[in-house]
């Protein structure tokens, strides 16, 4: 077997050390990153993202000799100085979160510049650099200057110039920090591109989960340390193969119809006893199957037990309808977004989510702000596509607003996380990709 691309053993990394100052800001790195791979280096900011992927870049090898950073099976701090310059123009290519362009060049020639160091001609390093701009749709602005340029155009030069040696690995550095959405969702998907069809490596730094998505292992970084390390993949599939396996075997009767009347009844029926539930869940089960309608639905709920009905007062049974309707409401939503993701995996969500949100927060009494309300979004998205658990939805709407979390109460997040599995049920066991 061939080493892996990048292999790092036994990394400690300071800066200023051994003065008053000193910054202990890599603790103990150990990690292998395969040829091919996509990963992320995810965590908040200040965690050391940036100063790892310096050490991978070459850009920072000293400071310290705690440890080895092997690329290819070679380590890093072994090599000459001319060695390293070469690894670190043909080696690597670094996308800036700044973008890092050169503000007095062309866009075609700062995208050219990185070839001079390999003694290419002007000419032909012209050629290539229009090449890779067009790749990117951009010739058109081949001769404007940097800061005539949006956001976002700087970011596809900045990822042209990374290209323009043709290195085996990309680090992208908070590459979407700076973009809109539409952009960065771009950003990505070229990302996703130089991984799935030009085979190169990827490296992605980020502190947002969002852009977590297409990577295959994410190392979680806190405090200068490797935390830990996940394959959503593979833990999807596993995933994916347990609750298929629950669903379809153990229960092979078992509707998601029957399965969202059970998690209701016990939510709307709290403090009644197990004989009153059990009625009212048979009820709301031929509800959610459009067996009976909304008046028949009423008429059962307020009807006395003995009668056969659940003994509800009218005005708790026209009010429990009303929710059931809103939840019948929700499921359609729910069923236009499964139907749209498999037509087609990248549907933005972002209305339906929007939507689900006033839903899912209608009982909370406090006010999110706007970042909270963000990173609401992004995790009842990621539920949705079922990037991530129902456990950990709940733990990032519970985590505090400082690791990147909304912030919310534990019995808030409760409710919200039982609401959504709800209409969620026996929905996203589907997988895609
Ligand atoms: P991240 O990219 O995850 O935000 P960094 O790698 O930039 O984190 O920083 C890790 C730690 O090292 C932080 O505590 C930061 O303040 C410190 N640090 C980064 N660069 C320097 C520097 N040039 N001198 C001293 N400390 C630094
Ligand atoms: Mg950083």
């Amino acid at each position: 077997m061939s080493a892996p691309l990048v292999k790092l053993e036994g990394i400690n990394f300071y800066y200023n050390r051994g003065k008053p100052s000193e910054v202990h800001a890599l603790k103990d790195i150990n990690l292998e990153i395969e040829r091919g791979g996509y990963v992320a280096f995810f965590g908040p900011s200040g965690c050391g993202k940036t100063t790892l992927t310096y050490l991978i870049g070459g850009i920072e090898t000293e400071n310290t000799d705690e440890g080895h950073i092997l690329i290819n099976g070679r380590d890093l701090r072994g090599l000459s100085k001319k060695e390293l310059a070469v690894y670190r123009q043909v080696g690597v290519g670094i996308i800036f979160q700044q973008f890092n362009l050169l503000p007095s060049l062309t866009v075609l020639d700062n995208v050219a510049l990185p070839m001079a160091f390999l003694g290419i001609s002007v000419d032909r390093r012209r050629k290539e650099a229009m090449k890779l701009l067009d790749r990117f749709s951009m010739t058109s602005k081949a001769d404007r200057f940097p800061s005539e340029l949006s956001g976002g155009q700087q970011q596809r030069v900045s990822i042209a110039r990374a290209l323009a040696n043709n290195p085996p690995l990309i680090i992208a550095d908070e590459p979407l920090g700076n973009l809109d959405s539409e952009n960065a969702n771009k950003a990505l998907e070229f990302l996703k591109e130089l991984n799935e069809k030009d085979g190169r490596t990827i490296i992605m730094v980020t502190h947002e989960s969002w852009s977590l998505r297409d990577a295959k292992t994410i190392f979680y970084l806190k405090d200068g340390e490797l935390i830990r390390k996940e394959q959503p993949e593979k833990k999807k599939e596993a995933q994916k193969k347990l609750s298929e396996h629950l669903y379809h075997n153990l229960f092979p009767d078992v509707t998601p119809e029957r399965l969202m009347a059970r998690s209701l009844s016990y939510m709307l029926m709290r403090g009644f006893s197990g004989d009153e539930i059990k009625r009212f869940e048979m009820f709301l089960a031929k509800r959610l199957a459009g067996e009976i309608d909304t008046p028949t639905f009423i008429d059962f709920l307020d009807s006395p037990y003995k009668e056969g009905g659940v003994g509800l007062w009218k005005q708790r049974a026209i009010a429990i309808a009303k929710t059931v309707e809103d939840i019948v409401e929700k499921r359609k939503t729910v069923e236009d977004v499964y139907t749209d993701l498999q037509k087609d995996p990248e549907t933005p969500l972002y209305e339906a989510v929007s939507k689900m949100r006033s839903w899912l927060l209608e009982d909370y009494k406090g006010i999110l702000s706007d970042i909270q309300i963000v990173r609401f979004d992004e995790a009842v998205e990621d539920r949705f596509r079922n990037i991530i658990s129902p456990e950990n939805f709940r733990q990032v709407l519970e985590l505090p607003r400082v690791d990147f979390g909304v912030g919310l109460a534990p019995g808030t997040v409760r409710t919200i996380s039982e609401k959504l599995e709800t209409i969620l049920t026996g929905k996203n066991l589907q997988v895609f990709h």
